[in-house]
Order: structure tokens, then sequence, then C-alpha cells
């Protein structure tokens, strides 16, 4: 195994949502932006809000990184609001399902789990499918990469990285999509043109947890 990094610690967590905190903020107008498109324009400053709250709440979670999931989904659920709110909260209460509450990393094979999960909850929660040009459009992509990295051994930092670019692929894919869910699904064909602001802010995260992880 030698110095590759093969599970998420609670340093790594902190590090990965500090550093997407950073990016929300620093992207905030550009997602509002996409938003104006098809939404109310307020994605960037929906997610810049619970992701600041996130980072102000680290230094006082729980420590077992399944606990500290479990506490940033609720915080995002809480201060986000809007759809993409439980939709986000659900990413991390999935991942600390997976993990379970004490666990005290993650690995490759619970990541994989986790994000699978967290893809169907948000299924559940929302009724999107892949295609539907929502946020799932960049998680799905990342989920089907952990998923065939996991089953062949391959080291978290590559997975991680494959991952985001599969997110980040999908989330571009979504500019020829018409949207069938979410605000953007009112303007029908009129959807068509634009990238799904949830999906590129997924991306960002799936990013972010990968450059977390490469150091
Ligand atoms: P709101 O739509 O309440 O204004 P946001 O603007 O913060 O919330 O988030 C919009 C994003 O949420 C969309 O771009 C899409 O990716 C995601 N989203 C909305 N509804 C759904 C849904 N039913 N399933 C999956 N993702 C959704
Ligand atoms: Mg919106």
């Amino acid at each position: 195994m030698g110095d590759v990094m093969q599970a998420l610690t609670r340093d790594d967590l902190c590090a990965w949502m500090n550093r997407f905190a950073s990016a929300v903020l620093a992207e905030q107008e550009m997602l509002s932006d996409l938003d104006a498109a098809g939404g109310d324009a307020d994605h960037g400053a929906n997610l810049a809000r619970g992701m600041a709250a996130v980072a102000a709440g680290l230094p006082e979670m729980p420590t077992p990184v399944g606990s500290m999931c479990k506490d940033i989904g609720l915080v995002l659920v809480d201060t986000i609001g809007g759809s993409s709110g439980a939709l986000y909260g659900t990413i991390f209460l999935r991942l600390a399902q997976a993990a379970g509450l004490s666990a005290p990393t993650l690995d490759l094979q619970t990541l994989a789990r986790g994000f699978q999960s967290a893809a169907q909850g948000i299924t559940e929660r929302g009724g999107a499918k892949p295609g539907d040009k929502t946020m799932l459009d960049a998680l799905f992509p990342a989920v089907l990469a952990l998923r065939r990295e996991a089953d062949r051994g391959c080291s978290l930092p590559l997975a991680l990285s494959l991952a985001a670019s599969a997110a980040e692929e999908g989330a571009q894919s979504t500019r020829t999509m018409q949207a069938r869910r979410g605000k953007a699904s009112y303007l029908g064909v009129g959807s068509v043109g634009t990238i799904d602001p949830g999906a590129k802010s997924t991306s960002m995260m799936m990013r972010c947890l990968a450059d977390t992880i490469s150091r």
C-alpha cells in the first residue's frame, strides 16, 4: 500500500468539505446563472449558504467519520433549503448509513456503496432518473465509475479521480437534455442548451473529493 491513501479520514473529510465550500463560494454566481436559465437563480446562493454552515460546524462535529457524514447531511437539509437541500443532504445521510455511524474512515468499497445508495435515495425522494437533467446526471456516472474501480481493486485516489471525471462529463452532457424534474422542467424544450446547475455543483463536489485525496 505504501503511502497511497486508501481510506478517507476525519481530516480528509474536513478538507473535502472546506475545499468544496471554497469552490462553491468562488463559483456561486456561475451556479446561480445556470439556475437562472430554467429555475430561480438561487442554486449558488443556496449551496454557498449550506456549505458555509457545514464548514463552520466541522470542528464541533462528532469524531467518527460515519456520524460526521450524518451531521453534514442534517446541516445541509437545514440550511440549503429548496429542493436541492434535501437532495444534497441525502448524499451525506446515505454515506453515513453505508459506513455506519461509528466508522472511523471511509474506504473505496464504502464510498462506492454510499454514493450508489445516495443516487437511489435522490431518485426515491425526487423521482428523477438519469437523463432527466438533474444532479443525478453527474452523480450516477460517478457511482458507476466508483463501482467499476472498486470491483477491480483500483487505488482510492485513482478511483476518485476517475469518478470526478465521469461526473464532469455527466454534467456537460446535461446541456443537450430536456429537464423533466425540478423547476427547469416547466420550460420544456426551452431547458435545452444550458448545463443543469445541480449537476454542475455535484461534479464540483466530486472533483473536490478527488483533489483532497490526491495530494
Ligand atoms: P430549487 O430548485 O428549489 O431552486 P436549487 O436551485 O438549489 O433548488 O437546486 C436546483 C437543482 O436541484 C437542479 O439543478 C437539479 O440538479 C436539482 N433538482 C431539483 N429537483 C430535483 C429532483 N426531483 N431530482 C434530482 N435533482 C433535482
Ligand atoms: Mg433554484
